[in-house]
C-alpha cells in the first residue's frame, strides 16, 4: 500500500523539524509520499529536495493564510496549494507579503505581553523562528521557557494568545488565492475546513463556490475533525467533484500528532498530479 500524507510542516515555519530532518522522518514513518506545506512559504522547499531519501515522494507544497470575507466578522481558513511555480510573480508577492505581516504581527503580540511584565523578548521569539515564516508557536516556545505554560496547547488558551494577546494577520482573500495558485500552476485543497475546534468554520455554500472557482480538493481525514465532520466534508466532495485527502499536519514537538496519522489515496494524490503545472514531484 501506498502511504501518503499530504500536509506536514517543517522549522520553514512553525514545525520543529528542518526540512532534512523531516523528509527522513517521513521514511521512518513509513510514509512514500509526503507533502511540505509550511505556513505562507517555500523556504523549506530546496532543503527537503536536497536531503529527499530514495523511496520517498516529495511533493512541494504550501499553506495559505486565507479569510472569507462573506461574513462579518471575516472569517480566516487554510488553503492547502500544491506544485504551483514558486516564481510566479503575483502568488510570490502574495506569500511575501504574509510572511512579512506575520512578523510586524508576532513582534506586536510580543510587545503586549511585555507591556505586561511577560518575560519574553523580540530577539528571543525570532530567534526560534530562525529566518522561517513566524508564528504564535514561537510565540509559545518563549512563554514554556519563561515558565508561564507548559505546553503549546496551553499557550493557546484564552488567557494566552488565543484571545488576551491575539492580534489577528493579514490574509489572502480566499477566491484570489485560490486563483492565484491556478495561474501559477497548482492545485488547491482545503485544509481541516469543518474544524469546529479552531473557531468558526466557512458554510457549505462557500465551497460549492470556491469548485467553482477551480478548487480541486477537501482535506476530509485530519485530527481535528470528528468522525461525522470526515464523513460531511466527504460527501461534500463526492457531491461537488473534489478528491478528499486525509493528513496528519505534522508540526514536530510543535503538536502531538504523528507523521502518517491520517493519509490519502493513491487516486486522490493521482489526481493532483495529473492537475497540476507549476512544478514536478520529485522522486
Ligand atoms: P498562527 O499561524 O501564528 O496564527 O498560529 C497558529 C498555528 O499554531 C497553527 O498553524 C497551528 O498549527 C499551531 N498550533 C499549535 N497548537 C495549537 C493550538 N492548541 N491551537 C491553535 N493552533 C495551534
Ligand atoms: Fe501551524
Ligand atoms: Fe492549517
Ligand atoms: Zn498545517
Amino acid at each position: 500500500m501506498t502511504r501518503i500524507d499530504l500536509h506536514c510542516h517543517s522549522t520553514a515555519s512553525d514545525g520543529t523539524l528542518t526540512p532534512a530532518e523531516l523528509v527522513s522522518a517521513a521514511v521512518e514513518a513509513g510514509l512514500d509520499v509526503m507533502a511540505i506545506t509550511d505556513h505562507d512559504t517555500t523556504g523549506g522547499w530546496e532543503e527537503a529536495a536536497a536531503a529527499r531519501p530514495a523511496g520517498l515522494t516529495l511533493v512541494r507544497g504550501a499553506e495559505l493564510s486565507c479569510r472569507w470575507h462573506g461574513v462579518e466578522p471575516a472569517i480566516p481558513l487554510h488553503l492547502l496549494a500544491y506544485l504551483f511555480d514558486p516564481a510566479e510573480p503575483r502568488l510570490a508577492a502574495d506569500l511575501a507579503r504574509l510572511r512579512s505581516d506575520r512578523e510586524q504581527r508576532a513582534e506586536k503580540i510580543v510587545g503586549r505581553l511585555r507591556a505586561d511584565g511577560v518575560d519574553i523578548s523580540w530577539p528571543e521569539v525570532s530567534g526560534y523562528a530562525a529566518g522561517g515564516s513566524i508564528g504564535r508557536p514561537h510565540i509559545a516556545q518563549a512563554l514554556i521557557r519563561a515558565g508561564l505554560v507548559r505546553t503549546t496547547d496551553e499557550a493557546f488558551a484564552s488567557r494566552w494568545l488565543g484571545a488576551r494577546y491575539f492580534v489577528p494577520k493579514a490574509d489572502l482573500d480566499v477566491f484570489e488565492a485560490v486563483r492565484a495558485v491556478r495561474e501559477a500552476g497548482g492545485v488547491t485543497v482545503f485544509a481541516h475546513p469543518n474544524a469546529t475546534v479552531r473557531g468558526r468554520i466557512v458554510p457549505d455554500k462557500l465551497i460549492v463556490d470556491l469548485a467553482r472557482e477551480g478548487l480541486f480538493g477537501l482535506e476530509a481525514d485530519h485530527e481535528d475533525h470528528t468522525p461525522e465532520q470526515r464523513a460531511h466534508v466527504r460527501k461534500l466532495a463526492g457531491e461537488l467533484g473534489l478528491v478528499v485527502t486525509g493528513s496528519s499536519d505534522f508540526h514536530g514537538t510543535h503538536k502531538t500528532v504523528r507523521l502518517g496519522a491520517f493519509t490519502t489515496e493513491l487516486a486522490a494524490y493521482g489526481k493532483i498530479v495529473a492537475a497540476a503545472t507549476g512544478v514536478p514531484v520529485l522522486g
